[in-house]
């Protein structure tokens, strides 16, 4: 095998979400907490987009960055929502947000180059460095600051080969949430450096308790032209399976994941495209009104975990996802996961993949049923241990 693919770990967040499919096609009872998906259908009126361009016979390759239109929306949105200037020709749509940042990595390293993660991570991001040719740095960010990366944290980190800076926020997966401040503060740093700061922003509209989302490009004009921000369809809309993201950014990487796309994937599907124009046309009630059902969620789960003797949580102010510190358990996440499974049916995601071997990963998108099964569940291994 190719020594490339052969150090790659597969992605354990869409593991477990197989293997709780697997135990309950067989039959047993699995709460999963597994998966970073949505629990909601896609809204009927951006469907109906897609089904209403197949039937005008929009069926053939779609141009590689994108279809025009979409493109054109997108930056619209990047300018209304996030204050951005990004011009649709510094747009690219990809299969996924996933695929967005795969391209990007791909295109600004070089083998050992490296890449500024603040650590916990989403576990992607690593693997995707790594298959660039660069090498990930990682910053072991405190549970007393929320996870957050501090400027002193950056400024040690950054050397002479760092490439870029991966910022996510809302994070998956503590659901941490940088402030405007924060992120100047980072922005000063980050700035005169000429490094790329990649900002994976997907979970921007999944906020919680007034919290604002704020788009790191706007921050400082220094770093504006170095900026690349990532988003998708995914999480806002509900449409995971489309598989539609996009980045926006400066004109060489945009060139540069053309170019690797036209030889890859070509450009994404086309009439899906189309529905992806009309999710950006789509009242904000939708996402709102998931987000008001997540919040219950959070309440509950972050509540009621935080009660149970040994487990210290930090509450998420973004995304659909919470990072008790199981730590006191004196076991590996990968042992403690595998024992909540094998004994409760309780399906969640170690933390060692994500950088963090002290913790374990619940998405709660999923019933708020499961959820007080699932977190009971978890107290009575919690307690058998
Ligand atoms: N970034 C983060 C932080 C994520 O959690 C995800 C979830 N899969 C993605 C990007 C990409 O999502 P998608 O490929 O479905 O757009
Ligand atoms: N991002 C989601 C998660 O972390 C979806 C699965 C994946 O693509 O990793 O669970």
């Amino acid at each position: 095998m190719n020594r490339r693919v052969a150090g790659i770990a597969p992605s354990e967040t869409l593991a477990i979400t197989a293997k709780s499919a697997e135990l309950r096609a067989a039959g047993r009872k699995v709460w999963s907490f597994a998966a970073g998906e949505p629990d909601f259908d896609t809204p009927d009126a951006i469907k109906a987009a897609a089904w209403d361009a197949l039937k005008k016979g929009q069926t053939k390759y779609a141009p590689v960055a994108g279809v025009p239109d979409l493109r054109k929306a997108i930056a619209s949105k990047l300018k209304n929502d996030n204050g951005l200037d990004y011009r649709p020709d510094q747009v690219v749509v990809s299969n996924g947000g996933k695929h967005s940042l795969f391209n990007i990595f791909m295109t600004i390293c070089d083998a050992g180059d490296e890449v500024i993660i603040p650590s916990p991570y989403w576990l992607s991001y690593p693997e995707m460095v790594r298959i660039s040719g660069g090498t990930p740095v990682f910053v072991e960010c405190a549970e007393e600051n929320d996870y957050k990366m501090t400027p002193a944290q950056l400024e040690a980190a950054i050397t002479p080969k760092t490439r870029a800076v991966i910022i996510n926020s809302p994070s998956n997966p503590v659901g941490c949430v940088y402030s405007g401040e924060e992120l100047r503060a980072l922005a000063d740093v980050i700035a005169a450096r000429g490094i790329y700061v990649v900002s994976d922003e997907i979970y921007e509209n999944i906020v919680y308790d007034g919290t604002k989302h704020v788009s790191n490009r706007q921050l400082s004009p220094k770093i504006f032209e170095k900026t690349i921000t990532v988003n998708g369809f995914s999480k806002a809309a509900s449409m995971t399976g489309w598989r539609l993201g996009y980045f926006a950014g400066p004109p060489e990487v945009v060139k540069g994941v053309t170019a690797l796309q036209s030889h890859s994937t070509s450009g994404p599907n086309t009439f899906a495209q189309f529905g992806a124009i009309e999710a950006l046309k789509q009242p904000p009630d939708f996402t709102a009104n998931m987000v008001k059902v997540f919040d219950e969620r959070r309440t509950y789960l972050h509540g009621k975990l935080s009660s149970v003797k040994g487990v210290k949580c930090v509450k998420p102010m973004g995304a659909f996802y919470i990072f008790p510190n199981i730590s006191s358990f004196g076991m590996t996440s990968g042992d403690f996961i595998a024992g909540l499974l094998e004994k409760e049916g309780v399906a969640a995601v170690p933390g060692a993949p994500f950088g963090a071997d002290g913790n374990i990963r619940f998405s709660y998108a999923c019933s708020m049923e499961d959820i007080r099964a699932g977190a009971e569940a978890f107290e009575r291994f919690v307690k058998s241990l």
